[in-house]
């Protein structure tokens, strides 16, 4: 019988190739902007005509190629970048796969003007569907020039494919990002129909997010940053009131290469759940940088997916890091008192040294780590930790042991951050007297429902019921975790009704509820007896059981919390509206106190914003 078997033509195989490489013009972008890069390149300019249906090209000032090398860089597997197995292990360049131009030249009409800086002439070569219709000396800049044309002209089915104009060029606008986003030190510019989009010059990284997604991602942006043997981490990462709930900015580069990585993905996430209402995203620029030798990117053939080698300790670092940083966010505002010019001193001692009272904190405490209540005996609901065992929510990656794993990278540290606890430099009110500059912060409440103070050098709007849920959904964490709320006893127990679900959930809780104040017990399958309340309730306890478990059944269900801050945001929840206006200025001012004790002071649990800061740039803006 006769052979069957043969070769595919190069052509055909690199038609089967670009399958994989390149989906969509913003594919071929991705490749040429890499090369561009790789060769060393600090001049880059994208062009591109109808969304690169007709047109893409990159134009670079990097180191050519020779007359040779502009003819091989169309084979397959032709590259510069790699020679041996082990090289797979150091890479530092984008590509290394050889593929890309092959695949590219198989299914477009492909222009290359290219020079080295030390040849006196450049080359030409033309090529349509892999075949070379072109290849002589000219004359051209040094560096290398690549026009995509017509691309798909050969591959109908994935010319139909294709998507309207501002979706493709959505695609392309990302790729550039994440190129322009790793290379800050690197000029860049987006041509589109004709148009400048974007022109950027070499920056810092900061400033490279802000020139390419706008003046107002300035103040939205808090650092990250962690220096280990290990791994190296640093970016920026969102505030958490910036969280969108469409898709977010969220870029992962590793070892200065974009990646798509959930499980990092993930790490960051997660330390934002607390801070933010389910479906929000936050927007992220984080950098990594561990042992190329520890990282596989040769799992795809766009090199977005990778694999780590010890990827829950990468999870771990930075999930920690990102939630430190979420930590230090919450303390950066500063109560500032000013005294007024006419104040009344004459009751103060003489050699009493005036000195401004002011927020000091440790920029490297991490709120996230378990710690005694303070020392200084001011705060009466600073010392819980909320940090949540990992396993308890919804993902598709097994999280078991995670927990442990981070709480043993944790325990590490507590140690030392115990004796440093941020301190607010405050007395307890009650030891206050009335004149002393504790009590000196200016403040008003409005409508029962906002408190405008003079905070950092500006003014501050606080929203009292969102600080309210945020000062008792501390309180209740550290009831659970050290100090139980007191039990007030009930000689004459009420009863109430609950529905056979939250029956059952009650049962389940008893332990924690008696922690929160409650002392519920079961008389038959749907009755309770409300034995204890905690000290001075006097709310309905049948409306606020039950509100609290319809608001701790729907967190539940969206996998929002494990179950202690489960408890405590739906607590917090029922409560915070169940509280007498203040009116007198000490309460306000002992509940700014209290607010600014929390561990994060600027989100509510439920992810609220809690105070609104108003600069004096921008007063003087409302004047100009
Ligand atoms: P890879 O980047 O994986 O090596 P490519 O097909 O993208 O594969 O490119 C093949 C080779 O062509 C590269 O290794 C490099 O030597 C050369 N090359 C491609 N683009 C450029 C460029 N803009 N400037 C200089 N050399 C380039
Ligand atoms: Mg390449």
């Amino acid at each position: 019988m006769a052979d069957i078997i043969h070769l595919l033509p190069d052509a055909v195989a690199n038609q089967i190739a670009a399958g994989e490489v390149i989906q969509r013009p913003a594919s071929v972008v991705k490749e040429l902007l890499e090369n561009a890069v790789d060769a060393g390149a600090d001049n880059i300019q994208l062009i591109v005509k109808d969304a690169g249906r007709t047109l893409i090209q990159v134009v670079d000032n990097g180191k050519g190629m020779s007359f040779n090398d502009a003819r091989l860089c169309f084979e397959r597997h032709a590259t510069s970048k790699l020679s041996s197995a082990d090289d797979l292990f150091h890479l530092t360049t984008k590509g290394f796969r050889g593929e890309a131009l092959a695949s590219i030249a198989a299914i477009a009409h492909v222009e290359l003007r290219t020079k080295m800086a030390e040849d006196s002439t450049g080359t030409l070569l033309l090529i349509e569907g892999s075949e070379v219709k072109e290849h002589t000396p000219t004359a051209t800049t040094d560096g290398t020039s690549i026009s995509v044309k017509n691309l798909f002209f050969n591959v109908p089915a994935r010319r139909n494919f294709l998507k309207s104009d501002s979706v493709e060029f959505g695609h392309i606008e990302e790729e550039f990002n994440r190129v322009v986003l790793t290379h800050q030190e690197l000029a860049f510019s987006l041509f589109h129909n004709g148009k400048l989009v974007l022109q950027l010059q070499p920056s810092n990284f900061k400033q490279r997010i802000v020139n390419v997604f706008g003046a107002h991602f300035q103040d939205k942006l808090f650092p990250v940053e962690q220096q280990t043997d290990f791994i190296n981490i640093s970016g920026f990462i969102a505030k958490p009131e910036n969280a969108k709930k469409k898709k977010s900015e969220q870029y992962m580069f590793i070892n200065r290469r974009y990646v798509r990585h959930p499980l990092l993905n993930y790490a960051v996430e997660t330390a934002y759940s607390e801070l933010i209402p389910d479906g929000y995203k936050p927007a992220y620029f984080i950098n990594l940088e561990v042992d190329p030798a520890t990282i596989d990117i040769n799992i795809s053939p766009t090199k977005v997916d990778v694999k780590l080698q010890d990827e829950r300790l990468v999870f771990g670092f930075l999930n920690s890091t990102v939630k430190k940083s979420l930590g230090q966010m919450s303390l950066t505002p500063r109560l500032d008192f000013d005294y007024e010019p006419g104040m009344d001193m004459s009751n103060m001692p003489k050699d009493m040294e005036l000195k401004e009272p002011v927020v000091t904190h440790n920029p490297d405490f991490n709120p996230f780590h378990s710690h005694p209540a303070s020392s200084g005996g001011h705060s009466s609901y600073g010392g819980g930790s909320y940090s949540k065992p990992s396993s308890s929510h919804n993902t598709d990656f097994d999280t078991s042991g995670w927990s442990d794993f981070l709480q043993s990278l944790k325990t590490e540290t507590v140690q030392q951050e115990q004796t440093e606890h941020p301190t607010l430099d405050l007395q307890p009110a009650a030891e206050t007297e009335e004149k002393a500059p504790v009590d000196d912060v200016k403040c008003l409440s409005i409508n029962k429902k906002y408190i405008v103070a003079n905070i950092a050098g500006g003014l501050s709007v606080i929203h009292i019921a969102h600080a309210r849920e945020r000062i008792l959904y501390e309180q209740y964490l550290t009831a659970m975790q050290q100090k139980p709320i007191t039990v007030q006893q009930s000689l004459f127990p009420e009863t109430i009704t609950l529905s056979p679900a939250k029956s059952e959930m009650v049962k389940e809780l008893k332990p924690e509820l008696l922690k929160l104040g409650y002392d519920l017990e079961s008389i038959d399958g749907t009755h309770f007896a409300v034995n204890g309340t905690p000290v001075d309730e006097e709310e309905d306890v049948q409306q606020v059981i039950d509100a609290f478990l319809e608001s701790y059944q729907s967190n539940m269900f969206l996998h929002r919390a494990d179950k202690e801050s489960n408890m405590a945001m739906s607590m917090a929840k029922q409560k915070c509206n169940m509280f007498k206006p203040m009116t007198e200025m000490c309460e306000i001012r002992d509940f700014l106190r209290q607010l600014f004790d929390c561990q994060l002071s600027n989100v509510s649990p439920g992810g609220k914003k809690i105070i609104h800061q108003i600069g004096e740039n921008e007063m003087e803006k409302w004047f100009d």
